[in-house]
């Protein structure tokens, strides 16, 4: 009978009673259990089994990057968010942090400094300007915000103006204000 050895088609000749045992390769030096071989044609050509192929990197690689890349952007654009946010939420509620209560203060000094600039003693401002004040840095405190003030002919006007007020020595100073009209 013959039988194949499994790894590298090497045919040898083999009595019958060797069926079962196992067999050292001689070309190949694979061990394997002897069976009757009764294959046609070229032994050589039997099918080893192929090992599975690596994924070809244009189609495995890249959707995964692919897919990083997009939580990334992902991410990045949610932090963009929160940030703008943020500062959205302290622009609004900034005062809602001031310890030192200088954001009322300015508040309250940039009032009498509009209003003595529009020559104005019954000037009338939001009663949430509080949320117009922005804690610059450094002391300084811009104030865009507006006032309803009756000009000459007693007619009640909206000003629209801003301001940087700065304190400096426990002082108020007026650093710049602009009249919008
Ligand atoms: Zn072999």
């Amino acid at each position: 009978m013959k039988t194949i050895c499994p790894y590298c088609g090497q045919t040898y000749k083999l009595k019958k009673e060797f069926i079962g045992k196992r067999a050292n390769c001689k070309k190949c030096q694979h061990k394997f259990n002897i069976q009757e071989y009764r294959g046609l044609g070229n032994p050589a050509n039997i099918k080893k089994t192929a090992p599975p192929k690596p994924p070809h990197p244009d189609q495995s690689v890249s959707p995964s990057a692919k897919n990083k890349k997009s939580n990334i952007a992902v991410a990045g654009i949610a932090v963009a968010v929160i940030l703008v946010a943020a500062s959205v939420l302290y622009s609004q509620f900034g005062h809602l942090f001031d310890k030192t209560g200088n954001v009322d203060s300015a508040w309250a000094h940039m009032q009498v400094l509009v209003g003595k600039r529009l020559k104005s003693k019954n000037a009338k401002f939001p009663p949430d300007g509080l949320r117009h004040v922005n804690d610059l840095g450094g002391g300084r405190y811009q104030v865009n915000s507006y006032t309803d003030a009756q000009n000459a002919q007693g007619v009640e006007m909206r000003t629209y103006f801003v301001g940087v007020i700065k304190k400096a020595n426990q002082e108020w100073e007026l650093e710049s204000l602009t009249i919008k009209k």
